[in-house]
C-alpha cells in the first residue's frame, strides 16, 4: 500500500481538483490511503477568522466567515451538478457545524484549544469536496476522519501523537474492499476530546504517521515543484532538482528551513525505511525526488534563505560568564514562549540567537529578561544556510553584506547578513 499526500496547492482550485482525480485513475489499480491538506491558502484565512472569532469581532467574524464558504462553494459547485441535492445538503452541513463551533467556543478563553476546533475545517472541506468529487466520477474512495485515528496529548496547535494507541487505531483500517482510502492531514485528536492540529504544514506529519502504522511501501508527497529543490525559487533564478537524497540531508534541510517537506516527516519513515518520493503533480512521469536510507552525497550546494530575522545578544549584567545556569533559564523562556531559534551561539560573556521576527514574543522575552541581562537586538536581517559550500559560494552570497553571525561545520555555513 502507497501513502499520498496532496498539499494545498495540488487541491486549490477546480483545475486542481481535476488533475488530482486524473494521478489517483492513473493508480487505480493499487491500494492507497490519500492525505489531503486544505484548499490553496485556505488554512492562513481560517486563523482571520480566528481571530476575529476570538477578539469578538462579529463583523469581521461573519464577513471571513461568508469569504470561506463562497470559495469553497465555487469550487464544490463547478464540480458537482446541483442537481445532486443531498451532497449539497452534506456540504451545508460542514458550515453549519463551524457555526456551532464558533457558538461554543465564544466563552474558551484558551485561544489554542479554539483555534485548533476552527483550524481543521480546511482540511475536513477539502477532504469532503474531493472524496465527493472522486466518487461523482467514478473514483470510488471513502472518507475516514483523521481524527479517530490519530491520538495526541492536549497541546493544542502543536500537538504530541500518542503512538501507540494511534498505531492500534490505525492498523484496524480496512483496505478490504477498497483502493481508495482518504483523510485529513494535519488534525488529530486530544485525550480532552477536542481537536488537536499537528502544527503548520503538519500534513506531510501524517502522511508518515499513517505510512508508519501501516508499514505503507512508500509515500509520495504531490508538490507543485519538481521534487526537493536546491533552493527556493522565490529567492533564485536557477534550481535544480536533487534527485536522490538520504533521510539524514533531508532531515538536516529541513530542519534549517527549507520549505519542502515538514520537519517531522522523516522520522517515523526513516525508522521503518519506508522511501519517500517528492514529484510534481503537473508531470507524474518525471521520477522527481528520491529520499530513503542510501548514502548519497549531495553534490549540489543547497541553500536556504530566511527572512525577517531577529537576532538577539544577551549578556549578564553583573559581568559573569554565561553557563549551564544562565543557559538553562534563557531556554526555558524561550520554549515557554514557543520562539524557534534558527541559529546560536555563545562567548564567555554573551548568548546570540536568531529566530523568525514577532514583536510579541520579542516583546515577552525581553521583558523577562531586563533585569538580570542586558538585552540587545537587531532587526531585519537574513539568515542564509548553505548545505555543501565553497569559498566562491560563501564569496557570492555575502557580497554586499555584512555578517553579524557566522557558524560553519564541514558540511554546513549559516550566516545572518544584513545588507551594507
Ligand atoms: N493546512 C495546514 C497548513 O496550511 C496543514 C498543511 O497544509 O500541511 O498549515
Ligand atoms: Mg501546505
Amino acid at each position: 500500500m502507497k501513502i499520498f499526500k496532496f498539499g494545498g496547492a495540488s487541491v486549490k482550485d477546480v483545475a486542481a481538483i481535476k488533475n488530482a482525480a486524473a494521478i489517483l485513475k492513473a493508480f487505480s489499480d493499487q491500494k492507497i490511503l490519500l492525505i489531503i491538506s486544505a484548499m490553496g491558502k485556505t488554512t492562513n484565512h481560517l486563523e482571520e477568522l480566528i481571530h476575529a472569532h476570538f477578539n469578538a469581532d462579529k463583523e469581521k467574524t461573519e464577513k471571513t466567515f461568508n469569504e470561506i464558504k463562497e470559495k469553497h462553494f465555487e469550487i464544490f459547485s463547478e464540480l458537482i451538478p446541483n442537481t445532486e441535492k443531498h451532497l449539497f445538503e452534506q456540504f451545508e452541513q460542514y458550515f453549519q457545524h463551524l457555526n456551532t463551533t464558533l457558538e461554543n467556543t465564544q466563552l474558551d478563553k484558551n485561544f489554542d484549544r479554539v483555534y485548533d476546533q476552527i483550524i481543521v475545517f480546511g482540511e475536513m472541506l477539502s477532504t469532503f469536496i474531493n472524496a465527493t468529487y472522486f466518487n461523482y466520477i467514478g473514483l470510488k474512495n471513502s472518507l475516514i476522519p483523521a481524527a479517530d485515528y490519530i491520538v495526541t496529548n492536549n497541546t493544542y496547535r502543536e500537538a504530541k501523537v500518542n503512538w501507540e494507541i494511534t498505531e492500534r487505531k490505525i492498523k484496524n483500517i480496512d483496505f478490504e474492499n477498497q483502493n481508495l482510502i482518504i483523510t485529513q492531514g494535519f488534525v488529530a485528536k486530544g485525550n480532552e476530546g477536542f481537536y488537536t492540529s499537528l502544527g503548520r504544514e503538519g500534513s506531510d506529519f501524517s502522511a508518515a504517521i499513517f505510512a508508519y502504522c501501516l508499514n505503507a511501501e512508500e509515500v509520495i508527497i504531490w508538490k507543485d515543484v519538481k521534487g526537493v529543490l536546491n533552493a527556493d525559487p522565490k529567492w533564485f533564478d536557477k534550481t535544480e532538482v536533487i534527485p536522490h537524497l538520504s533521510y539524514y540531508d533531508t532531515i538536516e534541510l529541513a530542519y534549517y528551513g527549507a520549505s519542502v517537506i515538514h520537519p517531522k516527516t522523516i522520522k517515523p519513515l526513516q525508522n521503518k525505511n519506508i522511501p519517500l518520493r517528492v514529484k510534481s503533480f503537473l508531470n507524474i512521469n518525471e521520477p522527481g525526488t528520491l529520499v530513503n536510507n542510501d548514502r548519497v552525497e549531495l553534490t549540489v550546494p543547497s541553500y536556504i534563505f530566511k527572512i525577517n530575522q531577529c537576532l538577539v545578544s544577551i549578556s549578564p549584567k553583573d559581568f559573569s560568564f554565561i553557563v549551564e545556569d544562565n543557559l538553562k533559564e534563557i531556554f526555558e523562556h524561550l520554549s515557554a514562549l514557543k520562539i524557534r531559534i534558527n541559529i546560536m551561539q555563545n562567548t564567555a560573556l554573551s548568548f546570540s540567537f536568531a529566530f523568525d521576527y514577532k514583536e510579541k514574543s520579542l516583546e515577552s522575552f525581553v521583558d523577562l529578561m531586563k533585569k538580570q541581562y542586558k538585552v540587545k537586538y537587531n532587526l531585519g536581517l537574513e539568515l542564509v544556510t548553505i548545505r555543501n559550500y565553497n569559498q566562491e559560494i560563501i564569496e557570492k552570497i555575502s557580497h554586499e553584506k555584512s555578517v553579524l553571525l557566522e557558524l560553519k561545520s564541514r558540511n554546513t555555513i549559516q550566516m545572518v547578513m544584513k545588507n551594507k
